[in-house]
C-alpha cells in the first residue's frame, strides 16, 4: 500500500465517487477511512469514531466478524468463482440459497435468485413480475406503482420506480408505465395530515384511485420499502403496509417489498414486512445479507409465485436475466456465514433496544434545540433528524448548515450521513449502549456549536 502522502495527494483525482459531483470531490476530498473494528472506524489521521452509518446501512455485523472473514477466505482457497447460469452451480451457492430460504420462511419466501447488490435485486424483482403475468396469460400487466420518496437503487428499472427527483431528472426518459403515489410522511404531505393512521387511509384511497385510473389489469406490481430509508427514514403507520397489501391482493397486483435496508434485523425484526405483519409476493434484499463483507443481493420469491413459474405450461417461464456474479461462490459463502452469525447474535433484538435508545436520546435533543423539526425512527436502527430553520413554518435548514452539523458530529465522535435537510443514522446492529450514547452526545455537542 502507498504511503499516506500518496493517498491524500491522489484522493478523488482518479476515482469518481458515486452520488456526488466529481469536481466537488476534487475540491473537498472525502474522508479516507483506513481501518475498522467492531462498530468503530478510523480515518487516515488516526481519528476514531463510532460508525453511525454502518458503512451505508449495511455493515450490520460490524467490521470484526471473524466467522464471516474465515468463510470468505476458505471459499477463496477452495473455488474462487464458477458461473451459476443454467447448467452449472457450486456447493456454496446451494448452501446459501437454503440458508436464505430458511431465514425468510416465515415471510412466505420460497425461492432465491442471487444478484450482486440492491439495484440488481430490485430490477430482477420488477422483471420477474412481468414474467409472472405473462405466464398467467396477462401480458398486458406491465406497469409499476410505487411511493414518492421511495428509493429503489439506480438501475433504469429502480430509478423509474424511484420517488426522488434527484435520481430521476437528468436520466430521463426512464421506463414508461411507472406511476407514484404519496409517501407516508406525516411531517410533510400534500394532505397536511399529521396523524399517521389517517394519512395511511388517504394514501390507500389514492392507490385505489390510481389503479382504477390506470386500469387494474395493466399493472404488474407495486413496490415499497417497509420503512423508507434513503428518502429520510419515513416510518409509516403500522396499518400502512397491510392496507397496501390488501389493495394489491384485491386487484391481482404483485407486491414487492424492497427490503434492501430493512431486511436482516435493521427494523428490530428479521424483515420489515414481518415487522408490519405483511407477506409480500417478492422481496429485494442486499446489504445485511452479507453485512457488506462481499457484494451480494437477492430477489426472493414467495412459494405461490414460485409455483406459477415452476408449473408453467405456457413456455414463458424462462428467466432471460441474470448476472455473471449471481450465486458467486465467495459471496455465497459470505451469505451462509453472515446469516448464521446474524441468528447466533440475535442482532434484531439489539437493533430494537438500541434503536429505541437512539430515538429517545434524539427526541430529548429535540426538546433542547429548535432547529430539530422532526426525529424519525424508534423501529430498530434506522433513524433520522430533519432540521428546520423555523419550526412553525417547517422551513428546511440550509444544506451548508446541515453539512456543518454532520462535520461537527464527526469531530465529536460519530460518523453520520447528511442528506439535507436530514441527517440519517443506521449503525451496525451490534452497536453497544455506550456507543449509542456517544452518537447522542456528539449531536448535542455539534448542534450546540451551531
Ligand atoms: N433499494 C433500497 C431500499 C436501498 O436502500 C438501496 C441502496 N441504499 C437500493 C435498493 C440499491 O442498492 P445498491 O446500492 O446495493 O444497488
Amino acid at each position: 500500500m502507498k504511503d499516506d502522502n500518496f493517498l491524500k495527494e491522489h484522493n478523488a483525482k482518479a476515482l469518481w465517487h458515486p452520488m456526488g459531483a466529481p469536481g466537488d470531490s476534487m475540491a473537498n476530498p472525502p474522508t479516507i477511512i483506513t481501518k475498522a473494528e467492531g462498530s468503530r472506524i478510523f480515518d487516515i489521521d488516526g481519528h476514531s469514531v463510532v460508525d453511525g452509518v454502518g458503512g451505508l446501512w449495511c455493515a450490520n455485523l460490524g467490521y470484526s466478524n471473524d466467522v464471516v472473514k474465515q468463510a470468505i477466505s476458505d471459499q477463496l482457497a477452495q473455488l474462487p468463482y464458477y458461473s451459476a447460469f443454467a447448467g452449472s452451480t457450486n456447493p456454496a451457492a446451494i448452501e446459501a440459497s437454503v440458508a436464505v430460504q430458511e431465514f425468510f420462511a416465515e415471510d412466505g419466501i420460497g425461492r432465491v435468485f442471487f444478484t450482486s447488490g440492491g439495484s440488481d435485486s430490485v430490477d430482477t424483482c420488477l422483471r420477474l413480475t412481468r414474467n409472472y403475468h405473462r405466464i398467467k396469460g396477462q401480458p398486458q400487466r406491465t406497469k409499476f406503482l410505487s411511493l414518492k420518496k421511495g428509493y429503489h437503487g439506480t438501475h433504469f428499472g429502480g430509478a423509474s420506480v424511484n420517488g426522488n427527483n434527484r435520481f430521476r431528472i437528468g436520466y430521463e426518459p426512464l421506463l414508461p408505465g411507472c406511476f407514484h403515489i404519496t409517501a407516508p410522511y406525516p411531517y410533510r404531505n400534500p394532505y397536511d395530515e399529521a396523524d399517521p393512521a389517517r394519512l395511511a387511509q388517504k394514501i390507500a384511497a389514492e392507490l385505489v384511485d390510481e389503479i382504477e385510473f390506470q386500469g387494474p389489469d395493466t399493472i404488474a406490481a407495486f413496490i415499497m420499502e417497509p420503512i423508507l430509508g434513503a428518502g429520510g427514514v419515513l416510518v409509516p403507520d403500522p396499518s400502512f403496509m397491510k392496507l397496501m397489501r390488501e389493495i394489491c391482493t384485491r386487484y391481482g397486483i404483485l407486491m414487492i417489498a424492497d427490503e434492501v435496508i430493512c431486511g436482516f434485523g435493521r427494523t428490530g425484526d428479521w424483515s420489515g414486512s414481518r415487522h408490519w405483519g405483511v407477506k409480500p409476493d417478492l422481496m429485494s434484499v442486499a446489504k445485511g445479507i452479507t453485512s457488506a463483507y462481499f457484494p451480494v443481493g437477492a430477489a426472493l420469491v414467495s412459494e405461490e409465485v414460485a409455483e406459477v413459474f415452476e408449473q408453467d405450461q405456457s413456455g414463458n417461464a424462462a428467466i432471460w436475466h441474470g448476472y455473471t456474479y449471481s450465486a458467486h461462490p465467495v459471496g455465497a459463502a459470505a451469505v451462509t456465514a453472515c446469516l448464521s452469525e446474524t441468528l447466533r447474535l440475535d442482532t434484531k433484538t439489539n437493533a430494537a433496544a438500541r434503536g429505541t435508545q437512539l430515538y429517545d436520546g434524539l427526541m430529548g435533543l429535540k426538546e433542547k434545540y429548535d432547529i430539530i423539526g422532526d426525529v424519525r425512527g424508534g423501529h430498530g436502527l434506522m433513524t433520522a433528524i430533519e432540521f428546520v430553520s423555523d419550526r412553525a413554518t417547517k422551513t428546511p435548514l440550509d444544506a451548508d448548515t446541515v453539512k456543518t452539523i454532520q462535520k461537527r458530529v464527526y469531530e465529536a465522535g460519530a460518523m453520520v450521513r447528511p442528506a439535507p435537510p436530514n441527517i440519517m443514522m443506521s449503525p451496525p446492529l451490534i452497536i453497544t449502549e455506550a456507543e449509542v450514547q456517544i452518537m447522542i452526545d456528539a449531536f448535542d455537542t455539534a448542534i450546540g456549536s451551531v
